[in-house]
């Protein structure tokens, strides 16, 4: 969706953190940290939020990629907390599908 921008940042069209990126997932820091670790993992596929993902294979990818970037790439080897905001009641203010990963602290409740 060329409107889209985390589908732009995905594509480099806008400069981002990137911390990592294969063929399934973008992943770059979030421009408003929440944690001294604060990292959004994207499906290169646009998808505006996890209501509309039905596609039991891509979320098992991005899954993984997060377990994957967290523990080896962050190294957040203390542990981490992983997001996923879901429409406006949930907080979502972004329209791609997106989870954050935050670490780099002991979190609160
Ligand atoms: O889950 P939610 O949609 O609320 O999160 C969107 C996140 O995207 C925010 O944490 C915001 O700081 C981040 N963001 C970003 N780069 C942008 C626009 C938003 O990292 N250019």
């Amino acid at each position: 969706m060329s409107s889209c921008l985390f589908c732009k940042i995905a594509a480099g069209d806008i400069p981002s953190g990137k911390v990592y990126e294969d063929d399934d997932v973008y992943a770059f820091r979030d421009i408003h940290p929440k944690a001294p670790t604060h990292v959004l993992v994207i499906p290169k596929t646009h998808i505006a939020t996890l209501s509309e993902a039905n596609d039991a294979a891509l979320l098992g990818t991005l899954m993984e990629r997060v377990r994957f970037i967290a523990d080896q790439v962050l190294e957040l080897a203390d542990g981490y907390r992983v997001v996923i905001n879901v429409r406006e009641g949930g907080g979502q203010e972004v329209f791609h599908l997106h989870v954050h990963i935050l670490g780099g602290k002991k979190l609160p409740f």
